[in-house]
């Protein structure tokens, strides 16, 4: 199969022909149609993830058809189509037990500890626990943000931080999944104030919904403060830098919750958390991994309702030939990123 590799970290990005996955039992292997360029893949070509070995195939947030399947998978076939969460869960662990699937203490993620879907086939293991249907009408680029992204900004708002109608929610870094909480928050009935560097961000942040939109330059903390009466009640790291995490508790009034989206690896430095502001204001630092495949239904009902509309996202479809381009350029254009077959 043709694949997007790299053989060293921050290397060439080359797409060769290499061996095509066999199914582990209970997993099943997924023909690729759809895969989202996430920043989270450029961490794991930089380096920055232990779990990847090389020679590596990145790719983690995916949509396609299953190929194959291996003993001891019930509930998918051949020709199903179907997304999967990132978090790729035991379904054994007591984590599991409990329901916490994207904590799973025996997670497998494609494209981290294993290869990805920048490929025309990917693996994925414990296909019972981790799979979910795709509706007929749901294109595979727009299901690919499902995997990852889309899924993420929706556990972090509605799940994690359970934003609640007419608070004031700030979002830190509107790339894929900044703008997807933007959406989602918006849709929660909530008030929002985008950040960002970049204008063509936050034009797409204000087409999403977002009330204000502040560029990340300045003093964020105040802006956020000044326009929000106080300080926001849900404030979001959906970067994952030193300066978005500080800038996002800065952010909250009393009693307000941060939650941590984007990725901190240690490699890139640790942010600087201010936790004097942390119990004067007695705020609340939560963190968002991903979400469950079970809980997946709520999310495609709201979009089967047309509440939430993660297709509005989608700004570049690209070939596998231009994959390895646009993951070394992660956050030079705004909006979602996806590598389509055909
Ligand atoms: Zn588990
Ligand atoms: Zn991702």
């Amino acid at each position: 199969m043709r694949a997007l590799v790299f053989e060293t970290f921050g290397g060439p990005l080359t797409v060769q022909d290499v061996p095509a996955p066999d199914p582990a039992p209970g997993g099943v292997v997924v023909e690729v149609a759809a895969t989202g360029v996430c920043r989270s893949d450029w961490h794991a070509w930089q380096g920055h993830d232990p779990d990847v070995v090389l020679p590596h195939v990145p790719g983690h947030e995916l949509a396609g058809t299953v190929a194959a399947v291996g003993a001891g998978v019930r509930h998918w076939r051949v020709g199903d189509r179907v997304t999967v969460p990132f978090v790729n869960a035991c379904g054994r662990c007591a984590q599991c037990a409990a329901g916490e699937h994207q904590v799973c203490a025996r997670q497998t993620q494609p494209g981290f500890t294993h290869w990805g879907s920048m490929a025309e086939y990917v693996a994925l293991d414990a296909a019972d626990v981790n799979l979910v249907a795709l509706p007929e009408d749901l294109d595979p680029a727009t299901a690919a943000s499902l995997g990852c992204r889309f899924a993420t900004a929706f556990r972090a708002v509605a799940q994690v931080a359970r934003v609640r109608p007419g608070e004031w929610v700030a979002v830190h870094g509107c790339g894929g999944v900044g703008l997807s909480a933007v959406q989602v928050a918006v849709a929660a009935g909530a008030r929002v104030v985008a950040v960002d560097v970049s204008a063509a961000a936050l034009r797409l942040a204000a087409a999403n919904g977002a009330e204000h939109t502040l560029d990340g330059g300045g003093d964020v903390p105040a802006a956020v403060t000044g326009l929000t009466g106080g300080g926001a009640h849900v404030s979001l790291d959906a970067l994952g830098a030193a300066a978005t995490c500080e800038n996002s508790i800065r952010s909250l009034r009393p009693r307000g919750r941060h939650v941590q989206i984007g990725l901190l690896p240690p490699a890139q430095g640790r942010p600087a958390v201010p936790m004097d502001l942390v119990i004067a204001r007695e705020l609340q630092v939560l963190g968002s991994h991903g979400m469950a495949a079970h809980t997946y239904p709520e999310l495609l009902g709201l979009v089967a309702a047309g509440r939430l509309r993660p297709q509005a996202l989608v700004t570049r479809r690209l070939p596998l030939d231009e994959a390895g381009a646009a993951l070394a350029a992660v956050g030079r254009d705004p909006g979602i990123a996806v590598v389509t077959r055909g």
